[in-house]
């Protein structure tokens, strides 16, 4: 838990959110500025400000992230998807939660911007 951290206070329940799914480990809720019909983030409870900032210890948990994000997609009927996750501020990054976004439900371009 950091005190400074949107998405820790999601997680405490301080914040509201619509959430889609959740156990001891992570949190997935719906972005709250969806840019695609399906768009919602999967959050580990444990604050890490990113990817970069994970160590061994974090394998299993990233893991998880990315298979309840598949799971969650599926369930909703979203068989195409889009995972992201941005490091950093030049790379979208503004909430230092480590998060994965999930997109769906309209085709995807590529490169992203
Ligand atoms: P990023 O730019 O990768 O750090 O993504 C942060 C995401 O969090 C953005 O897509 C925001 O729309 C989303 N977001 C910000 N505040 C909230 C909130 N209170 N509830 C749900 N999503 C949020
Ligand atoms: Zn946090």
């Amino acid at each position: 838990m950091n005190d400074n951290c949107l998405f820790c206070k999601i997680i405490q329940g301080q914040i509201p959110a619509a959430k889609l799914y959740e156990d001891n480990d992570v949190l997935a809720f719906a972005d709250i500025n969806p840019q695609a019909p399906t768009h919602f983030l999967v959050v580990p409870k444990k604050h890490i400000t990113g990817p970069d900032a994970a160590i061994e210890t974090d394998d299993s948990m990233i893991g998880k992230i990315l298979r309840v994000g598949a799971d969650i997609a599926k369930s909703r009927g979203v068989e195409q998807f889009r995972f992201v996750i941005n490091n950093g501020a030049d790379a979208g990054q503004t909430v230092f939660h480590l998060h994965l976004h999930v997109l769906g439900g309209r085709p995807m371009s590529w490169p992203p911007g």
